[in-house]
């Protein structure tokens, strides 16, 4: 057939859809919203980013900043938009949610090859090659199909961080700052506790009421590392916090001149800065609780919420059972998946992994060998990663250092070594794509 189903418009098949349309191929995008939204996605856009509105690291030396940066000589089309509508983040690339989502949709929408079906799908269709992109909250009933048909199914919690409006922080309390100064000097709004705010703080928040997890395994809740509930973390130690997203380091507070106790910074989420999220702050707390605890933090006595955390089933696929590092399904070379769903974690993850889903299932089309990018590459560590038949126990993955093969001359320090990494991948990257001759 002269055409490829992607499923799912989220970061994973929109970037798919881009890459074989710019082939000259015809992509029917099947996007399930309007009409019906997972529980994390509240916007009719295509390319929503549910939680933070962090990219992550922008330095190329750094693990995310090297995959952004490959992204780029991919031809990506997300990097495009996020290029347009970044807000300051100090050394990362955060972007205006909605403005970056509008983007997204109307690249997509004004694309002659792409096709768009506002409709859930149900059944694994077979009517031509198909990316399935349907992200960690699929559908019930096509997660349903995929289990059916490939059995294993995986899946852990996730969890987002509650927003609140700017006008409500009060500023007598707060201060603007990026830690050790990088970045603008107003990226951030910290909002610094001393010894005494920060344990009542912290007592009222491993005692406070969790909302239940219903419909999911209740006994069990496996909770992804990167994107823990505060409340949760909170449980390990009353310390743990001050080292983690509260820590205190690098921040002076200009009204007392000291380093606090602990500071919770809060980023802007859109360009305008009428919104902030609460950094690190992913939760579960039901809403009151969430109203009444962060309500402790001085700063946020009148905080006003746009919208409370919440917690949700993050699901993906054994991919190191299943799928081939081109993002093909071993068994069946014509059906591929892509994003979130096959173990990558994170949103720039999920759309490199859209990138080369989408190179591939036209290089499938064309009966082209596939591209499998080498492992010294960020993305290609991620896609051997996941496709790896060794790998026993499967867990979510995100761009770090620790993929990519050992260094030969491994420099002691770390931003050295960071560098060392990201020129070994970016000269593998184009001696690869020269290889192949691949135009991009
Ligand atoms: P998505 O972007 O979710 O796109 C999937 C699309 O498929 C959606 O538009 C959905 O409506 C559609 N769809 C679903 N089922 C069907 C169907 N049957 N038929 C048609 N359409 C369908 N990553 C980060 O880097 N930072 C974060 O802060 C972060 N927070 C997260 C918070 C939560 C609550 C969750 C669940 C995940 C979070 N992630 C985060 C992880 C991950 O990066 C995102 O989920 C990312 O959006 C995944 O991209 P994707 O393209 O795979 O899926």
């Amino acid at each position: 057939k002269g055409y490829i189903n992607v499923i799912g418009a989220g970061l994973a098949g929109c970037e798919a859809a881009k890459q074989i349309s710019s082939h000259g191929i015809k992509v029917h995008l099947y996007e399930m919203k309007p009409k019906k939204k997972t529980p994390a996605h509240h916007s009719d856009l295509f390319g929503e980013l549910v939680c933070s509105n962090s990219l992550k690291a922008m330095r190329t030396e750094s693990a995310a900043g090297l995959l952004k940066e490959e992204m780029r000589r991919l031809d990506s089309f997300l990097m495009k938009c996020a290029d347009k509508c970044q807000v300051p983040a100090g050394g990362a690339l955060a972007v205006d949610r909605d403005i970056f989502s509008r983007l997204v949709t109307d690249g997509i929408r004004a694309d002659e090859n792409i096709t768009v079906f506002e409709e859930e799908i149900t059944e694994i269709p077979d009517d031509a090659i198909t990316i399935i992109a349907t992200g960690p909250l699929t559908s019930d009933a096509l997660a349903e199909k995929i289990i059916e048909r490939f059995g294993t199914s995986l899946s852990f919690f996730d969890a987002a961080a509650p927003i609140v409006s700017a006008e409500s922080i009060d500023m007598d309390y707060a201060f603007y700052a990026s830690r050790y100064d990088k970045g603008s000097g107003d990226d951030y709004i910290n909002c610094p506790m001393n010894k005494e705010e920060y344990e009542t703080f912290y007592q009222a928040l491993v005692t406070a009421e969790r909302a239940p997890l219903h419909s999911f395994d209740v006994n069990n809740p496996k909770v992804y590392e990167g994107c823990m509930p505060v409340e949760v973390m909170a449980q390990r130690g009353e310390n743990t916090l001050r080292f983690g997203p509260m820590k205190p380091v690098g921040l002076v507070n200009p009204k007392t001149g000291h380093r606090p106790w602990a500071v919770l910074q809060l980023r802007k989420e859109n360009c305008e800065g009428t919104m902030y999220n609460l950094v690190g702050f992913q939760t579960n707390l039901k809403f009151g609780e969430q109203k009444r605890v962060f309500s402790l933090i001085p700063a946020l006595h009148k905080a006003e919420f746009y919208r409370y955390g919440v917690m949700h089933r993050n699901t993906f696929i054994n991919s190191p059972k299943l799928l081939n590092a081109d993002f093909s399904l071993r068994e069946n070379e014509n059906l591929f998946f892509a994003g979130q769903l096959t173990g990558v974690e994170g949103y720039m993850e999920s759309a490199a992994s859209g990138i080369l889903a989408g190179i591939n299932a036209v290089r499938r089309l064309n009966s082209q060998e596939p591209v499998i990018l080498p492992t010294d590459t960020m993305l290609g560590a991620l896609a051997g990663y996941i496709s790896d038949k060794y790998v026993e126990k499967f867990q979510p993955m995100g761009a770090n250092f620790g993929v990519l093969p050992a260094l030969e001359n491994r420099p002691r320090d770390k931003q050295e070594r960071g560098k060392a990494y990201s020129d070994r991948a970016l000269k593998s990257l184009e001696a690869y794509l020269t290889h192949m001759n691949l135009e991009v």
